[in-house]
């Protein structure tokens, strides 16, 4: 059973999975849709961008639409999905409108830093199901604006974020005004105890997915190091947005000023650009991720935080105007670039100072990255500074996919295994 036909989803889903070109589940979908169609609950390890969100919305709206129930004329939401930040949630709601076009399901996203009125009114006429931040869910259940007795699904998404953005008592909120015969489910990119804890308390005896994501990711996206002068990289940014296959990129910055001064600088170029960040207002933070969607946009500026949950097909380039301290924002912000399957291309920018920061990369992707030199800002005075490990520059210039899509990867050759890494 490897097609979504031997899912058992109904019909106007699989229409609605279909016409979004979706041919085959990812490993993910076809570990948890049976188990979630069963009633299960389950403890997911899974990453964005490996298919997660359809794992658990397409069993949500196959259980929902099978029977329709609003006792009473009251249509009080029946699933409920916490998300820890407002992008994620509004991407969720994306994904349930999508994929359930054909039911007659309502779906509403709440979420803080916007009007409370609007989402009242919007529960006030009824929904099926709620995706929501957790704060948000919890000021609309003190105000007694939104009724939660007739969930029979809760759904958290990312709960170790939640634990790191300190969501967790709120969460315990909610799931105590959740009635307790319910199905469950957690899904987190990482597993540590205290992740696994508020598992335990949640979860009853649930079925246990797990994909290894970052490997494949880090394995999927084509990667060079550029190595260059901290003041030569924004010359060398403007420089590289010449290469019209670079039609869709993601930039990464370290801090939110960097990253509007990056965006200022390209929109100088005439490259279209915009920024992405927390100190942003949600509109124009809407407004730069839907321009970056529908192609207004060429280059979106972000730092990590902002980035997470960003969910765009056809990013064909991530560039790492800065590299991370930690190789796992590295391993997240590649595989922006290698989401459900396609093949990108990263390119990192390492100065002086990050030179130990690629080091650790390397170690925890367990590949050499390769060097591309052929720039007008190359800083062989970075590159060959010893203690880095041999390395040869690229052959290919430009940084078009390769057109077997494998790239041209080097494994570091005293490591004969495949590169395997774990979301720590
Ligand atoms: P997620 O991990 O939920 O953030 O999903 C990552 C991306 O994969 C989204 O853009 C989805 O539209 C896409 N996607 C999800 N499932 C499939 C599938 N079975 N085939 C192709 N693309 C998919």
């Amino acid at each position: 059973m490897t097609d979504f036909l031997g899912l058992k989803l109904a019909p106007t889903i699989l229409r609605a999975v279909e016409a979004e070109g979706y041919t085959t589940p990812t490993p993910i979908q076809l570990q948890s849709i049976p188990a979630l169609l069963e009633g299960h609950d389950l403890l997911g390890v899974a990453q964005t961008g490996t298919g997660k969100t359809a794992a658990f919305s397409l069993p949500i709206l196959h259980r929902l639409q099978e029977k329709t129930v609003h006792q009473d004329g009251r249509r009080t939401p029946r699933a409920l999905v916490l998300a820890p930040t407002r992008e994620l949630a509004g991407q969720i709601g994306e994904s349930l409108r999508t994929y359930g076009q054909h039911l007659g399901l309502r779906h509403a996203v709440v979420f803080g830093g916007t009007s409370i009125r609007n989402q009242i009114r919007i529960l006030s006429r009824g929904v099926d199901i709620l995706v929501a931040t957790p704060g948000r869910l919890l000021d609309l259940m003190n105000q007694r604006q939104v009724r939660l007795d007739r969930v029979e699904i809760f759904v958290l998404d990312e709960a170790d974020r939640m634990l790191d953005m300190g969501f967790i008592p709120d969460v315990k909120k909610i799931s105590a005004a959740i009635p307790k015969k319910r199905q469950t489910v957690l899904f987190s990119a990482t597993m540590p105890k205290s992740v696994q804890s508020l598992a335990d308390g949640l979860l009853n005896d649930p079925v246990h997915v797990e994909v290894a994501p970052t490997s494949t990711t880090a394995e999927r996206v084509e990667q060079h190091v550029l190595f260059v002068h901290k003041d030569k990289k924004r010359a060398l940014l403007a420089e590289l947005m010449n290469d019209r296959s670079i039609e869709r990129v993601l930039i990464f910055t370290r801090t939110k000023h960097g990253a509007d001064r990056v965006a200022r600088h390209l929109d100088d170029h005439g490259v279209r650009s915009d920024a992405i960040h927390g100190n942003k207002a949600q509109n124009a933070r809407e407004r730069a991720l839907n321009g970056f969607r529908n192609g207004k946009i060429r280059a979106l500026v972000a730092t990590d935080i902002a980035a997470r949950g960003i969910d765009v097909d056809g990013v064909t380039h991530v560039i790492n105007f800065e590299l991370p301290n930690d190789p796992e924002s590295y391993v997240h912000r590649i595989g922006r670039t290698a989401r459900a399957g396609a093949t990108g291309i990263a390119l990192s920018f390492c100065d002086r100072e990050e030179r130990g920061y690629l080091r650790d990369i390397e170690k925890t992707i367990r590949q050499t990255v390769t060097v591309n030199e052929d720039h007008s800002y190359h800083a062989a005075d970075i590159a060959n500074d010893p203690g880095h490990g041999k390395r040869g520059p690229s052959k290919n210039g430009n940084f078009r996919k390769n057109n077997n899509g494998s790239g041209q990867r080097r494994r570091n050759p005293k490591r004969g295994s495949r590169p395997s890494v774990k979301a720590a």
